[in-house]
């Protein structure tokens, strides 16, 4: 980390009295908050308190700080922009950094997608996913085909077209019940990737599409990691049959590659897992490297031209005021150029090699109940839910960051993080499930 500058801002105990009285933070109560953390830096692969301790991350900030903090090639993207424009609508007016971006996410992605919708978070991409698969069918004169098939325990994000298709009990349908529009919940998948595949594991899904097809507009689905709704591993033969099944019955397929894209699975793209192209695909979270909000979800043409040029005129009706920040868009830019000029596949498989070669071994503690690994992810189910707060108290006593929820405790570091680090936060992890025994 770099010397402290003059003049760092800190906190006060005002400041964080004042926080716990007035500012929500992710799935907490105001009444009853659960502690917050000052955090007032951030360099490479370690978050600094405002006491000066510095913790190790092991959350890469939910999938997003790949390439760790404060990185002076992301910097000096940002920087550059701003001498230029920091915003401008996206409303009549077009710019370098969105071309150059949208240029980039046509190369990588697989072949088929080639048109760009930029959004402003993960949950307005999955949205204008659902709304183009609607609309498509609305453009084919098929409007009954507006429902969506899902999997349990998936995970999407928290707008309501986004809630609808998270699993109905940790998605918390029911505290929404009559708000959240009733979706297709088809099982969720219980082969891992090691298993042997068995039929059995799709025909929940197969038997939906075959009685419902006629009403469903698209199936839409994490591919390979099921994250925020329970970090599941599934078996790659499950997305080439769902793939086969949506081509069959006529139901668009939406890859929900939010938290999987960039890598993070040991494949550049979670569906290259399975060989297979979604109609429609959501990117997020580390598509600017972590450095602030932005999406993208790109489709296949046959989708854009039909959209286009079918009923209720041809526009995809969403515009969001911030479409295509042009800050945002050069340093994903700067992002996708540092992760694509550099053997980021070497990282995250020297990350799995580590993680399973300790991580897996943790299966052998009574609290277990699973420890997993894909790609730069470590899982570890524990048998019951976890102290959050008391958990996370002795992560920082530790030195290292790791925020389990429910039964998991889970780590997805940033690729840059070293041998050193990673063992820190599996000693960690380690101390908390051997002695929870
Ligand atoms: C995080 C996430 C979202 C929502 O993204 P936000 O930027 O938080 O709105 C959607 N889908 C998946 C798979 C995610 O992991």
């Amino acid at each position: 980390m770099q010397e402290p500058v003059q003049h760092r801002p800190s906190l006060t105990d005002a400041d964080l009295q004042f926080d716990r009285d007035h500012i929500w933070h992710p799935y907490t109560s105001l009444a009853d908050p659960l502690p917050s953390y000052p955090i007032v830096a951030a360099a490479g692969c370690e978050l600094e308190l405002a006491d000066g301790r510095r913790l190790v991350d092991g959350m890469a900030s939910w999938w997003a700080a790949i390439h760790g903090y404060n990185h002076a090639y992301l910097n000096a993207a940002a920087t550059e922009q701003l001498q230029h424009m920091s915003h401008v609508m996206f409303g009549g007016i077009t710019h370098p950094p969105a071309v150059a971006l949208a240029r980039q996410l046509v190369a990588i992605t697989p072949a088929s997608l080639d048109a760009v919708f930029f959004a402003d978070s993960g949950s307005v991409a999955v949205e204008v996913a659902i709304k183009m698969a609607i609309q498509y069918w609305v453009s084919l004169d098929k409007p009954q085909k507006n429902r969506l098939v899902t999997i349990k325990r998936g995970y999407h994000g928290d707008t309501f077209a986004a809630m609808s298709v998270c699993d109905p009990v940790n998605g918390m349908h029911g505290l929404f019940q009559g708000a959240v529009r009733p979706q297709l919940f088809a099982d969720a998948p219980e082969l891992t990737p090691e298993q042997d595949w068995q039929q059995q594991d799709i025909a929940s899904l197969t038997q939906l599409l075959e009685q419902q097809h006629q009403q469903i507009a698209a199936l839409i689905l994490e591919p390979i990691v099921q994250g925020a709704g329970g970090m599941r591993f599934y078996h790659p033969e499950y997305l080439r049959q769902a793939r086969r099944l949506c081509d069959h019955y006529q139901v668009l397929l939406i890859a929900d590659e939010i938290a999987t894209g960039f890598g993070r699975t040991g494949r550049l793209f979670a569906c290259q897992h399975a060989d297979i192209e979604p109609d429609i695909m959501c990117l997020g979270k580390a598509l600017t490297g972590g450095y602030m909000t932005l999406a993208a979800v790109m489709t296949q043409r046959h989708v854009a031209n039909t959209i286009g040029q079918g009923n209720g005129g041809g526009a995809l009706m969403h515009g969001p005021t911030f479409m295509g920040n042009p800050l945002a868009c050069a340093v994903a830019n700067a992002s996708l150029a540092l992760l694509t000029h550099q053997p980021w596949q070497l990282r995250v498989h020297s990350i799995e090699q580590q993680l399973r070669a300790r991580l897996l071994g943790f299966n052998r503690y009574a609290s277990v109940a699973d420890a997993r690994v894909l790609g730069a992810i470590g899982v570890v189910e524990m048998q019951r839910p976890v102290n959050v707060a008391a958990l996370q108290k002795r992560f920082v006593e530790a030195g290292v960051w790791i925020r389990p929820f429910g039964k998991l405790i889970y780590i997805m570091p940033p690729y840059v993080i070293s041998r050193q680090q990673l063992e820190r936060l599996l000693d960690a992890i380690e101390m908390v499930v051997s002695d929870t025994d």
